[in-house]
Formats: structure tokens, C-alpha cells, sequence
């Protein structure tokens, strides 16, 4: 039997530190049989450090997603390590400190605007700027935090996170006729620099690890990757605007 991502050539976004579950998507689809195009932001030596991380060292694009010159050069920089895209991996969320840790009633709309550029704009950008690569049969597919609760200190970035949801269906509607599919996976809390970056997300690692029915590992990329990799694949050829939960159950679960 051949590789589950065999053949398959993918841009992947959102790799920051080996913890990033753009890593491990990274890593796990060339594992697979994937071509990984890598794209970063900011700090380019380290991501291309990291990178040499993988089975095999990916090219790295600088793509800061609020550019309009990175992402109308996109296609371009990626059609000079692969020929073509059959998936992309938005794996990408940013919100300024006064959106997060209970500031919600009191954040700026510059900042809420930052907030929502970054984690749900950007899906849409991501997606067309890549489009001109993709054929039918193509994948976008994205990383969220469950969008239909209200959670503590999560505040903007959960209006960002249910705008992605949104952007997520529509995207499908739209891009549906062309044969490209628009998934999201809903993952449980993971410690990367993101997370890191919420004041008071301890109250997710313990609700999570008390209440999952599955039980929940915190530093276990894996499950999410897994769930990236099988939406990219050919075995959800007639599932678009689907969001996946990969968080050990908790989401089905009351009191
Ligand atoms: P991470 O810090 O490793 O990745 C976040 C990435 O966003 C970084 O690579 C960063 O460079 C990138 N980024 C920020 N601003 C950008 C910009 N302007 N242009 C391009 N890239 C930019 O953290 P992560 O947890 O792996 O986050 C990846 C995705 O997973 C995010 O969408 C996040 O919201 C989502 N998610 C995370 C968790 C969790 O608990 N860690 C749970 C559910 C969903």
C-alpha cells in the first residue's frame, strides 16, 4: 500500500519551534510521502534552523500573511521548489496582549483588528495566494481552538477563532466548485509558543486533563498533525467546511 501522502506536495505554514503543530504536520507528511514547502514569519534563521529538523530539510518562504507583497510573491517563490500544490496548512494565530487573559471589554479595536488579520483574515489570503498552484483534488486545511463557547481568558481570540470557522464554510462555498476543499481541526490546548503566550491558559491544561474522556497529553502534537494529514489526503474527497475535534473528546461532554 503506498504512502497515505504519497506524491503529495504541500505548503506549510506556522513552523516557530519544533513544538509548533506546523512541525509535526511538517514532519509527519514527509514521513508519509509528502514535498513540504515551509513557510515563516519573522524570524527566518530560526525557523530555517528547525527546519533542518525534519526527516528532510524543508525550503523556508518568508510569508508574513499581512503583506500584500509576500503573499502576492507566493506563488511564485513556492513554483520554485515544487511544481504545483495538492495542500495548504494554515497553521497561524496571533492576538495582542490586550486581547487575551480576561482584557476583553477593554481591548482596543487596533489591536482586536491585529487580532483578526492575523488568525481569521488570513486563512482566505493564505488560500488565494496559493490557489493559482492548486487543481482539483486540492486541500486547505486549518488549525482551530473550539469557537462555539465563550472561554475564559481566550476573549478576542475566540471571536478570531469563530471568524475562522465562518471563513473556513465559505471558503469551502466558494472554492468547492474548483474541487478545493476547506477543512479545519479543532485541536485541545498544546504547549506552544502561542499557548505560552495566553496568560491563565492553565485553566485549559487542567480542565482538559480532568474532564477529556480520552484523556488529554499536552505535549502530544501528534493527534492534530495525524488529523491535518488525513484531511489533506484522498480519503475525505467529499468533505469540505467540516471541522475535526482532535481533543480527546472534550468538546461532546457537559458538566
Ligand atoms: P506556534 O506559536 O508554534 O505557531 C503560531 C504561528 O503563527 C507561528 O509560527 C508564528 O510565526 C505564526 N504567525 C504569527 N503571526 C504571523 C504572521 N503575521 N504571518 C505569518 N505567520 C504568523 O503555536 P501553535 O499552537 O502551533 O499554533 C498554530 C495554530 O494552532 C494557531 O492557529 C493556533 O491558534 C492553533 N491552535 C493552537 C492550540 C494550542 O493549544 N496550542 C489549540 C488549538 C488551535
Amino acid at each position: 500500500m503506498s504512502a497515505l501522502l504519497a506524491g503529495k506536495r504541500l505548503l506549510v505554514t506556522g513552523v516557530i519551534t519544533d513544538q509548533s503543530i506546523a512541525f509535526s504536520v511538517a514532519k509527519l507528511a514527509q514521513e508519509n510521502g509528502a514535498t513540504v514547502v515551509l513557510t515563516g514569519f519573522g524570524r527566518m534563521s530560526l525557523v530555517e534552523r528547525i527546519a533542518k529538523r525534519l526527516p528532510a530539510e524543508a525550503p523556508v518562504i518568508e510569508l508574513d500573511v499581512t503583506n500584500p507583497e509576500h503573499l502576492a510573491g507566493l506563488a511564485d517563490k513556492v513554483s520554485g521548489h515544487v511544481d504545483g500544490l495538492d495542500g495548504v496548512v494554515h497553521s497561524i494565530g496571533f492576538a495582542p496582549q490586550s486581547c487575551l487573559g480576561g482584557g476583553f471589554l477593554d481591548a482596543p479595536w487596533d489591536d482586536v483588528a491585529t487580532a483578526l488579520h492575523i488568525s481569521t483574515f488570513s486563512y482566505k489570503s493564505l488560500a488565494m495566494a496559493a490557489l493559482p498552484l492548486m487543481r482539483p483534488g486540492g486541500a486547505v486545511v486549518g488549525l482551530t481552538f473550539d469557537a462555539t463557547l465563550a472561554w475564559p481568558v481566550y476573549d478576542w481570540m475566540g471571536v478570531a477563532k469563530a471568524g475562522l470557522e465562518s471563513a473556513s464554510r465559505y471558503l469551502a462555498l466558494h472554492l468547492g466548485p474548483k474541487g478545493i476543499r476547506s477543512n479545519l481541526v479543532s485541536a485541545g490546548p498544546l504547549r506552544t509558543m502561542a499557548a505560552k503566550s495566553i496568560p491563565g491558559f492553565e485553566a485549559f491544561e487542567q480542565a482538559w486533563t480532568e474532564r477529556a474522556p480520552l484523556g488529554w497529553q499536552l505535549t502530544d502534537q501528534e493527534p492534530a498533525a495525524r488529523a491535518c494529514l488525513a484531511l489533506l489526503s484522498d480519503w475525505f474527497p467529499a468533505t469540505t467546511g467540516e471541522i475535526v475535534h482532535v481533543d480527546g473528546g472534550f468538546h461532546a461532554i457537559g458538566a
